[in-house]
This record gives structure tokens, C-alpha cells and sequence, in this order.
């Protein structure tokens, strides 16, 4: 199932395309026996993933959750990444009757490149913005560090693919929580990057839960399953383990980004009494 009502507004989980990255990176300490199981890898470890940005459309408008991979792939970067990506995120937007310039709102979790690719698009030699009319809401700490080219995740940012954002006066930096616009907040959580933010969707008492990398795969509902690419893995762990209580007690729905087979789900318990996802729909 592809979309899910939560109160006033209907969430519509997109699709950018697959693409691979190394599985123990995406385990970080947990031993291939485990996770191999839930993430099958190829011949060079990878293994598949998807880019999922999440429409949003009701009271306060048309928004966007994430921006996909977009199109700035060369031929090494899409073979090192096995890039797969027949349809992207326009295409996606457009089977849904929404053209770019309809989109009112981006909002961002973090900006490394296989969530804020899709924000520009090539138009001849230059880059500009994919949401001409959209106003972008970024973490201002997230946003630094992406131009911080000494920074420790450097690899992780393109930031000549965010600059055309401000450059167009597109842009609004936001500190911590914050509510972006009625029914959409924004919530830090966890520590895979500068102030990762998970975005809530909330209307008539329902809440949707989109959780970036906070929980990137379904299979890393497990608290202690934390990606090698984490800046600060305990706080993925305390951060993960507090949002999974209050979105089990409140009955939220969560939608993930990267998972292959499955974009919306609750919470539930495996037979061991840790998290586990079950799918809606
Ligand atoms: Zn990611």
C-alpha cells in the first residue's frame, strides 16, 4: 500500500528509485550472519535500498518529505551505487497529478545526498531548483555541516545540489523542534548526523511518523541495530528506543525511506518483546 489517511491529510509514500550501499556499513557492529537474513547482499556486499520521499497534501497544503536521489548521477557514481532509477521522483509526483511548481513546502530529515539529491535539476549547464515555489525547511546545524568541506561526512553532501536553494531564497533554517507549518513538525531524533530530524504528520488525534534514518530499514526497529555511518550511535539508540514507545503507545503510523518492500507500518513486538515492524496494509 502506497498511501495512508491521517486525519485532515493524505500521505503518499513516492518512488525515487533503488539504489545499494555496503550492508555493513548499514549494520554497523551487527555480524553479517544476523543481518543477512533481512538485507540479502550482492557479490560486492551491497545491498538494496530505496529512496521513498513522502507527499504530504492537506490543510496547509502540498509538501514534501525528503527529495530523493535525483539526476546527478555520472556513470561511476550510479555503478558504485547501483543506481536503479527508471522513474524518478518528477515522474512519481506527476502519476499522482502534482507538478513541480505545485509543491508548497519541502521538508528535509538531514541533506546527504540520497535525501536532498532530487532538490535541483539539471537545465543545461546549470542546477536549479526541482520546487521552484517551494519554500525548503532544513535543520541550520545539518545545513552547515554540509558546506563544511574538512567535515568528517564531507562524502555524504553535494553541496553544489543545496546551494541553488538559498541561492533562489528558497530556504528556511530552522533550530531544533519546531512546528513547520500546521500538522507538520519536525522533531530531532537520533545521531546519525548533525541534527537529524524525524517529521511528524499530525491531524484529528493521528500521527505519522516519517523516520529518515532514524530507522533507515524495517529490520533496524532493533534498537542496538545502528549503521555503521551513525556520527553518534548512542544517541540513535536512546533517540530510536523513546520515539518506537511513544509511537507504539500512541498507535503511529511510521513511514520509512529506505526500505525495499515496505514504506508505512506500526509498531509492533517480535517473540522476543523487541520492536518489530509490521507493515499497513
Ligand atoms: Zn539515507
Amino acid at each position: 500500500m502506497n498511501a495512508v489517511r491521517i486525519g485532515d491529510w493524505t500521505l503518499t509514500a513516492l518512488d525515487d528509485g533503488g539504489f545499494r550501499l555496503d550492508g555493513g556499513a548499514m549494520y554497523g557492529i551487527v555480524p553479517r550472519a544476523l543481518w543477512q537474513r533481512f538485507s540479502a547482499p550482492d557479490a560486492l556486499n551491497r545491498i538494496a535500498m530505496r529512496a521513498r520521499p513522502l507527499l504530504a497534501r492537506g490543510p496547509a497544503g502540498t509538501v514534501l518529505i525528503e527529495a530523493g536521489l535525483g539526476d546527478a548521477g555520472d556513470d561511476v557514481f550510479t555503478e558504485r551505487f547501483a543506481v536503479d532509477r527508471p522513474r524518478g521522483l518528477v515522474e512519481a509526483l506527476a502519476a499522482e497529478g502534482v507538478a513541480p511548481d505545485a509543491v508548497d513546502h519541502v521538508v528535509l530529515s538531514h541533506i546527504h545526498w540520497d535525501h536532498a539529491g532530487g532538490l535541483v535539476s539539471r537545465r543545461g549547464d546549470a542546477l536549479v531548483p526541482t520546487f521552484p515555489n517551494a519554500q525548503h525547511h532544513v535543520q541550520r546545524r545539518t545545513w552547515e555541516a554540509a558546506f563544511d568541506r574538512d567535515g568528517p561526512r564531507a562524502a555524504s553532501y553535494h553541496p553544489e545540489r543545496l546551494e541553488p536553494i538559498a541561492n533562489a531564497d528558497r530556504l528556511t533554517l530552522v533550530d531544533g523542534d519546531c512546528t513547520v507549518l500546521p500538522g507538520i513538525e519536525m522533531r530531532l531524533a537520533g545521531g546519525h548526523c548533525e541534527a537529524h530530524a524525524v517529521v511528524l504528520v499530525r491531524s484529528a488525534g493521528e500521527t505519522a511518523a516519517f523516520l529518515g534514518d532514524l530507522v533507515p530499514l524495517a529490520s533496524h526497529m532493533r534498537p542496538l541495530w545502528v549503521m555503521g555511518y551513525d556520527m553518534w550511535p548512542m544517541q540513535t539508540i536512546a533517540d530510536r528506543r523513546a520515539l518506537l514507545e511513544e509511537a507504539e503507545r500512541e498507535r503511529w503510523v511510521l513511514a520509512l525511506y529506505h526500505d525495499p518492500e515496505h514504506a508505512f507500518g506500526r509498531v509492533g513486538r517480535d517473540k522476543r518483546g523487541e520492536f518489530a515492524f509490521v507493515p499497513e496494509g
